[in-house]
């Protein structure tokens, strides 16, 4: 006999809440959760391997708690005159994110967003007992300095999540946005640039405003441009204070002496791991604009994916697909489908099976 939920003591405040739950299926062409479908180059992966056998030796010991060469290397890899006193990580950027909720959500404060965004911002919030507030983007998903401000400034939340570019709409956000919610907040603001490095090059990352707003962190993930999902690493960068308070709440020894030898092994090969962002981009722009040709719309995106709406049965056209072979995304935004850029192969794979079922 087995219980359920219902019948254990469990905090009122997450009854009712669904987790976490991309379906994980094993069908040849998976392009549902944004991963970056290549796989890590051979001499990439023999020196990740290097690296491990080395460490594995030590693990009758803690790592290094403080991770300290691996904080070198982010801040050495983000720029921007970063120094490693501003550099967080963690297990993933879920666990950065938590992180922050746990030092400075809570209990009583609020965490607040701009619907539709990235699912497990309500779930780590609740997760520590914060309200999770939504607040309106305009057409397209996208979302002006003044809107977002005066939006903020009626909320009074403790913690703002900007994701940028938005998951899963794919939608860019400029930086005036983030300036003007800074100003219009006491609380904490942090844009989410899981997504960055499929942005356009040219354009100025969220690490251009941390000088002189220390209530402001920019979280990254090695998940998706560095194809390392699977290692789960995840950081961030902020005023050296923001980084204490995260202190306060990590677990000790909370990342492994495993993950911070991979990790520091992938960035010293940051321009090979980075090597297929732009093949992402290009199918990514292949994509946006057969999805097009075939009668959908999908939203310009700055990432590896694209929602496309104009589909009458979302759940029918995802069911179709995955009988394909082809894993993509129902995200819940009526008349719309998400799906990951994947290698060329995928991509195709993924179009002829859309094109099969007819607009
Ligand atoms: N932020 C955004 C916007 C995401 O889409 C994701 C993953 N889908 C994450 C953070 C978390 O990624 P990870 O924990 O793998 O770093």
């Amino acid at each position: 006999m087995t219980a359920s939920l219902g019948d254990l003591p469990l905090r009122d405040d997450l009854r009712g809440m669904t987790p976490y739950g991309a379906p994980q299926a094993p069908l040849p062409v998976a392009l549902n959760v944004n991963e970056n479908t290549h796989p890590i180059p051979d001499d990439v992966a023999s020196g990740i391997i290097d690296a491990i056998s080395l460490i594995i030796r030590d693990v009758n010991r803690y790592p290094d708690r403080e991770f300290t060469a691996l904080r070198e290397a982010f801040a050495k890899y983000l720029g921007h005159g970063l120094s490693s006193d501003q550099i967080w990580a963690a297990n993933g950027s879920n666990e950065v994110l938590q992180h922050i909720m746990q030092a400075f959500g809570g209990p009583g404060r609020t965490v607040y967003g701009f619907g539709p965004t990235y699912s497990m911002y309500g779930l780590l919030a609740r997760g520590t007992g914060a309200t999770w507030a939504v607040g309106e983007r305009g057409a397209n998903y996208t979302l002006t300095a003044e809107s977002a401000a005066a939006q903020v400034r009626e909320a009074e939340p403790d913690i703002v999540l900007l994701c940028s570019p938005n998951n899963p709409t794919g939608t860019p956000l400029s930086l005036d946005v983030v300036e003007a919610v800074y100003d219009a907040t006491d609380g904490i603001v942090v844009v989410d640039e899981a997504y960055w490095e499929f942005a356009p090059h040219d354009q100025p990352s969220a690490l251009t405003l941390l000088e002189g707003r220390p209530r402001l962190a920019v979280s990254r993930t090695m998940s998706k441009a560095f194809a390392f999902a699977g290692a789960r690493v995840g950081y961030l960068a902020a005023d050296p204070a923001f980084i204490d308070a995260l202190r306060l709440v990590r677990l000790p020894y909370h990342l492994s002496a495993i993950t911070q030898a991979a990790a520091l092994a992938a960035l010293e090969h940051a321009d090979e791991m980075l090597a297929m962002v732009d093949e992402i981009v290009v199918q990514r722009d292949r994509m946006f604009a057969t999805l097009e040709a075939l009668g959908y719309e999908p939203s310009p995106s700055w990432t590896n994916f694209i929602l496309f709406g104009g589909v009458d049965d979302p759940e029918a056209t995802w069911q179709a697909l995955y009988d394909q072979g082809v894993l993509i995304r129902n995200v819940g935004i009526p008349g719309t489908l998400r799906v990951s850029a994947g290698t060329e192969e995928e991509t195709t794979a993924f179009l002829d099976a859309l094109a099969s079922l007819g607009a």
